[in-house]
Parts: C-alpha cells; sequence; structure tokens
C-alpha cells in the first residue's frame, strides 16, 4: 500500500509520521530546539521509515506558502528564537525524495478533522487551537485559505476592558490580541499557574469571553459550518460550555441559524481526532502532494 508522511512542525514539538491515514501510523515525537537538530531528527526518520509518496508538512509559523515566492518553504518572522527565516522545507524533501506540500500547522488539522474527524463532508468550517498560542484556519468553499499570507485568527484584536482586566497582554506584536490576552501563554502569566493548574472559576469565565469574542468575529466574517476547538487549553472541561454560551449570548439572535442557538453545542466541538489532528492532517497534505504531480 503506498504510505504518505507527514511532520506536525510546532513550536514546543514535531511530529512525524508514516502511513496512511488515522489507524496504521507510525510517528516518532521530539522537542523543537535548533532548526538543525529538529530538521535532522525528521530526516533521519523518515529516512529509516523507507519510501513515501508524498510529504505534507504543518508548521508554526508565520510561514512562506506562495509557490511563486522564492522562499517558499520557510518559515518567516516568527518570534520564535533561532527559527526566523528557517528553510523547513528543503532538507525535508531532500530526505523523502518526494513531492512536499506545505502548509500552516492548523490548516493542516483541519485537512485532517475534515478527512477523518469532526469536519467531515463541510467545505467551510475552522479549525482554532488554544495552547501556547492561539491559531486557526481551514478551508473556505472546499480550498484551505492562504490569501495575502494566511490566516492569523490568534491576532485579531478583540475589545479589552481594561477596567475589568488590567493585564497588558503577551504578544510582542501587538500585547492585547486575542494570542495575547487569551493563549496559555496569556493564561501563565495573568494568573501565575499553567492552564492545567488553574482553577479560579472566574479566570475561566474571562478566558470564555474572550475566546467567544473572537469566535463571533470568526462567525461573522467567514460564516463557517462548524468551529472545531481544540489545543491544551480546552482541556479544562469547564471551558468548552462556557464558550458555547457567550457566543450564543454575543451573537444575540442576529443570524438565523440553529448553530448559534440551541444547536451551539454541535456548532463548536472538540477535535475528533484529539490530539492527533495535526499529523493526521500532515499525512493528508502529503496525500495531495503526491496527487497533485500524477494528476
Ligand atoms: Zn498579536
Amino acid at each position: 500500500m503506498t504510505a504518505y508522511g507527514g511532520v506536525e512542525a510546532g513550536g514546543t514539538k514535531w511530529v512525524c509520521a508514516v502511513g496512511t491515514g488515522p489507524d496504521d501510523l507510525e510517528t516518532t515525537s521530539f522537542p523543537t530546539t535548533t532548526p538543525a537538530e529538529t530538521l535532522g531528527r525528521a530526516a533521519a526518520f523518515f529516512a529509516a521509515a523507507g519510501p513515501i509518496a508524498g510529504l505534507g508538512v504543518g508548521s508554526f509559523g508565520p510561514i512562506e506558502l506562495r509557490r511563486s515566492s522564492p522562499a517558499w518553504g520557510r518559515i518567516t518572522t516568527t518570534p520564535k528564537a533561532g527559527w526566523g527565516d528557517t528553510d523547513v522545507v528543503s532538507p525535508l524533501a531532500e530526505a523523502v525524495r518526494a513531492p512536499v506540500a506545505f502548509d500552516t500547522d492548523v490548516n493542516a488539522a483541519a485537512l485532517g478533522e475534515q478527512r477523518w474527524g469532526a469536519a467531515r463532508g463541510l467545505e467551510t468550517f475552522c479549525y482554532v487551537t488554544v495552547g501556547t498560542g492561539i491559531g486557526g484556519g481551514g478551508p473556505a468553499n472546499g480550498a484551505l485559505l492562504h490569501g495575502l499570507r494566511h490566516p492569523e485568527f490568534g491576532h485579531m484584536r478583540i475589545p479589552h476592558d481594561r477596567a475589568r482586566d488590567p493585564f497588558p497582554g503577551v504578544c510582542p506584536y501587538h500585547g492585547d490580541c486575542l494570542e495575547g490576552l487569551a493563549s496559555g501563554e496569556a493564561l501563565r502569566v495573568r494568573w501565575g499557574a499553567r492552564a492545567e493548574e488553574l482553577d479560579d472559576p472566574g479566570a475561566w469565565e474571562l478566558e470564555a469571553h474572550y475566546l467567544a469574542l473572537g469566535l463571533v468575529n470568526v462567525i461573522s466574517v467567514l460564516s463557517p459550518e462548524r468551529i472545531v476547538l481544540g489545543g491544551g487549553v480546552l482541556k479544562n472541561e469547564t471551558l468548552l460550555p462556557l464558550v458555547r454560551a457567550n457566543v450564543r449570548e454575543l451573537a444575540h439572535g442576529y443570524i438565523d441559524a440553529v448553530e448559534l442557538g440551541d444547536g451551539v453545542d454541535a456548532y463548536i466541538v472538540p477535535p475528533a481526532l484529539g490530539d492527533r489532528s495535526g499529523v493526521v492532517g500532515a499525512i493528508e497534505l502529503g496525500r495531495d502532494a503526491a496527487h497533485m504531480i500524477s494528476i
């Protein structure tokens, strides 16, 4: 059977896989250290795993994904130390000697959920992750959204009531953008506790309010048929119901859709693939890369 390769290139860890889908993946993962060491470990994994027909890479960013650009395949302006202007694709392409598809980590995760998970059959939906940072992506009318560069859901500006919450935010570019106020890093800095140790109900109410403001913006602009909401911060079980209730309240009945009323529980959903959306989606990018050259 034809196998494909996938890389979920995260800012904290990388997951590499070979296989055809969620049921037969051979995977490995390792922390994101220097570019040379991290890319070297990925290349070594694929060299040992045997031939693949295509490789998909879903990467943290920002990245250059315009095929027409000489910088295609690179991480560009990331604040992550040592990773600015890093060529991710070339060393991997050399290791696998197969066509490579390159996209954002969240677009890859969206593709995984579309083919195998919580967004099957949908053509316009969003995958949003709330972890160390906040990211979002997905297809519009069937094609993964790119555009000027690619969507940056985490850096949208949202209302910030400094009387209720004087916290200035942690985004090095914007301070109090959505990621600056509501990412796992923002929680850690604001409350002095990691998300998994934070049990102040007021903290989670504020978190849900910010995430809902972001999601209502996304809903207003893209009209997604569903929102798949994942990431480490969502492991707090009180958060998703609070987000749904806040979205419903903020939407305020304007959009005449059951999904923003009594059907909200089926509209904002966790990823069906759990933590594996990204790597499964990367495999799907690899499948697409292989088919693109054979058509
Ligand atoms: Zn920002």
